[in-house]
């Protein structure tokens, strides 16, 4: 019998697996991994063989995800034993990698064993554990295709890799103190400190409050003490990164606990083999440094994930700022020189180690929502892991993503190949590390695209790139459109659907910029039917970061030039000299595109209620004021709507009269904040209503950034929900640009069917 299995089913133990399943079963033959999964061929008593095979398909081992097991009937060639052989090249090159796999229970009780050879060993890994992507050079996965391969195995580590019954039989990435690679301790000069233990060492500066750039799986990490104050406003200082929240690991679930609140659910999500940041609300009594996510209700927590990490949590007794080492918008360093250019004047230190990192992967980041985990930034434990999907892609397509916190996408029969987050595309570091991880994921996955799908913006890199190619078919995807449709993907769908896609910035059919948008959707078209009613960003970009200039120019736009005696705090505050070059701005209409993006109205209602007039990170007005919320509150403003060229628009001017009109008369921030985001809820089932009553349909995705506000989702899904509505929202994918490539893949590939392309 000839068995193919196809699925992640290289890297996570499946040939021992198999080799001592078949054994058990007194079958001979042999099991071997090749580009296509992992190939089996058994001989023995049919009973044997059936049940055998059943084990297969209900006894996995747990890291593995079987998509497809075909068998056939083959003459015996009469095996003796059953043994487990090379790996071969097939004609048909594809096999899914796995993630990396945090640390697993067995590896993490030796190493904190004195008895064990590996004791406190930073690289002890085995078949359940480990490096996989981001050490993968080509495939099939075996050592010598991965940065081990500048290892060889010392006796006992090839013992344990040769012998079928050990947890590291056919560990790739298996090493010892003996032969394994190693950890070095590096001054800021980058002079290598001889110390006898670089753990303990790194630890005692830890706690001395020194910086250290910690080299980990996909990338380097700024590490420091998160419960001391000055090493927190240090890091940030030197990192120019004065409010954007740093992500923080703690050694296990009963410190989570200290410092969060931590349900069921969140601690499966922390403790799992992904270990993603995890979102968790904040403890009151947290007893960590304010600087390490202001004005935050939540904290981003990680568990530790490798080796190094266990012993340095350990060890140390620190809750650590574990924040990924980069310049601004940059990509996470992950090559050692490049970590020198970039991280001198920021780290005090760097623990540094010789494995090499192949693929830079950042951390994930996931919340749970409703009692199920949603994926915010999918990058390391999640890619390069594929979407499976009920309909297969006609032809290989990759979608090269939006621009900010980009990803892209190549497919191949049923599945779509999500990329790691890349970052956003607004340098040529990103840009190169976007073109690289493309020409990775094709050649690892043998895929060469017969279509290209891109953003209709013709500014984005990722557009530009896509337009410069040669010798393919190229289509152009509206970015709501993706939007709606990855979040269709995400939860398998198709037919129709009403699309609710707010974001910050998408470009519009009409040249102008959307994003507060209802449309009604296909896999193959949309039809605009809503949207806000179109507003100035004056001064363009400078809008973005200055929020102020929408609030002030929403105000001029009702009040005229009487809005200078509203008694509100944004406009006491005005510089008259800024106000003066903002209305001739208003007044000319220069540099002052028209959007009607959502995003852009919760900047302006934080601008608005003093709580963030400029910002420092992206999105933050907006998470600023979703952070102030009281959510008991259960008021609204009013809004109104009105009919244009076949579609409705809604009407900001009573919303911002309502907020206003609160203001003058004292109501308190959190309030007014919590009544917006009632408002924008309401808003949502309004319209919705409306286009079920047009159209008949009651299916409701939403998508786009905006989505990632807690709140605002909370209210809009319950209010749909309990209106009769079936409502799909992202967990797979992120609901941010980051899932946008999953929707111009599908989009584009209906038009290839219908021969649009
Ligand atoms: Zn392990
Ligand atoms: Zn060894
Ligand atoms: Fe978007």
């Amino acid at each position: 019998m000839q068995i193919i299995i196809k699925g992640i089913v290289q890297g996570v133990g499946f040939r021992p697996f198999i080799y001592n399943l078949a054994r058990s079963f007194n079958l001979s033959g042999y099991v071997l991994n090749n580009t296509m999964g992992v190939s089996i061929e058994v001989e023995g008593e049919g009973s044997d063989i059936s049940e055998f095979l059943e084990s297969v398909k209900t006894q996995p081992p747990p890291q593995a995800e079987i998509f497809e097991i075909r068998s056939e009937h083959v003459d015996p060639i009469g095996d003796e034993a059953f043994e487990i052989r090379e790996s071969e090249d097939v004609e048909e090159k594809f096999v899914p990698i796995s993630p990396e796999l945090a640390t697993c229970k067995e590896c993490v009780s030796e190493l904190f064993d004195p008895q064990d050879r590996r004791h406190r060993y930073p690289f002890i890994n085995c078949t359940n554990c480990g490096p996989r992507f981001t050490i993968v050079k080509d495939i099939p996965y075996d050592r010598k295709f991965t940065t081990m391969s500048v290892f060889p195995m010392c006796e006992k580590c090839n013992a344990e890799y040769h012998d079928p019954v050990n947890r590291r039989f056919h560990a790739q990435p298996n090493a010892c103190p003996v032969c394994g690679p190693r950890l070095f301790l590096l001054d800021s000069e980058r002079k290598e400190i001889p110390v006898r233990d670089v753990i303990s060492e790194a630890c005692r500066l830890l706690k001395e409050g020194k910086i250290i750039a910690v080299k980990g799986l996909g990338g380097y990490h700024l590490a420091c003490d998160a419960q001391n104050r000055d090493a927190v406003s240090k890091l940030r200082a030197r990192k120019f990164r004065e409010y954007k929240p740093f992500a923080i690991m703690v050694r296990d679930i009963k410190t989570a606990k200290e410092i969060c609140f931590v349900n069921e659910k969140e601690e499966q999500l922390l403790s799992g083999v992904k270990r993603p940041i995890v979102l968790l609300k904040k403890s009151p009594d947290a007893m960590v440094s304010e600087d390490v996510a202001p004005n935050q209700k939540y904290f981003g927590v990680m568990l530790p994930y490798t080796p190094l990490h266990h012993l340095l949590l350990a060890e140390s007794g620190l809750i650590l700022v574990m924040t990924s080492a980069n310049i601004s918008s940059e990509p996470i360093v992950f090559e050692d020189k490049d970590a020198f250019n970039r991280l001198s004047g920021i780290t005090d230190y760097y623990v540094i180690h010789n494995r090499e990192i192949h693929i830079r992967t950042d951390d994930s980041v996931s919340k749970v929502e409703r009692g199920k985990d949603v994926v915010l930034r999918r990058s390391r434990g999640y890619a390069p892991h594929p979407l499976l999907l009920k309909h297969s892609f006609t032809e290989q397509i990759l979608a090269c993503g939006a621009e900010l916190k980009n990803t892209f996408c190549l497919t191949r029969g049923n599945y779509a190949f999500l990329s790691h987050h890349i970052g956003d595309l607004e340098n040529l570091e990103t840009l190169s590390s976007f073109e690289s991880g493309i020409e990775h994921f094709k050649r690892i996955f043998n895929i060469e695209p017969a279509v290209i799908a891109y953003d209709l913006h013709p500014e984005y890199l990722s557009t530009k790139y896509a337009r410069s190619l040669k010798d393919i078919r190229k289509v152009g995807i509206q970015h709501h459109h993706a939007h709606i449709i990855s979040c269709m993907g995400d939860n398998d769908l198709e037919g129709e659907i009403i699309g609710v896609s707010f974001d910050g910035t998408g470009y519009g059919l009409d040249g102008r910029i959307w994003g507060g948008e209802f449309l009604i959707c296909s896999f193959g078209a949309f039809q605009g039917a809503a949207h806000f009613e179109y507003f100035q960003l004056n001064g363009g970009e400078k809008a973005i970061k200055e929020p102020w200039r929408i609030a002030a120019s929403l105000l001029y736009k009702i009040y005229g030039d009487d809005m200078m005696n509203l008694d509100i705090d944004l406009v006491k505050t005005l510089a008259s000299d800024k106000w003066h070059i903002l209305k001739q701005m208003i007044e000319r209409g220069v540099n002052s595109p028209l959007t009607s993006s959502a995003g852009r109205i919760f900047d302006a209602v934080s601008a608005l209620l003093g709580i963030r007039k400029a910002i420092y990170y992206e999105g933050q007005a907006a998470i600023e004021l979703e952070m102030r919320a009281d959510s008991s509150d259960t008021d609204r403003y009013e809004v109104d709507y009105k009919e244009h060229d076949g579609k409705t628009e809604i009407v900001l001017v009573p919303l911002i009269k309502g907020i206003v009109s609160d203001l003058a008369k004292g109501t308190g921030v959190n309030t007014i904040s919590a009544r917006f985001h009632n408002t924008v809820a309401a808003i949502v089932l309004d319209v919705c209503l409306k286009l079920k009553k047009q159209t008949g349909i009651n299916r409701i995705a939403l998508s786009g950034g905006v989505f990632q506000n807690s709140l605002l989702m909370e209210k809009t899904y319950n209010l749909l929900d309990e209106n009769g509505f079936k409502v799909y929202t992202h967990r797979r994918v992120p609901t941010n640009d980051g899932g946008l490539s999953l929707g111009q893949a599908i989009i584009a590939n209906e038009l290839i069917r219908a021969g649009k392309v």
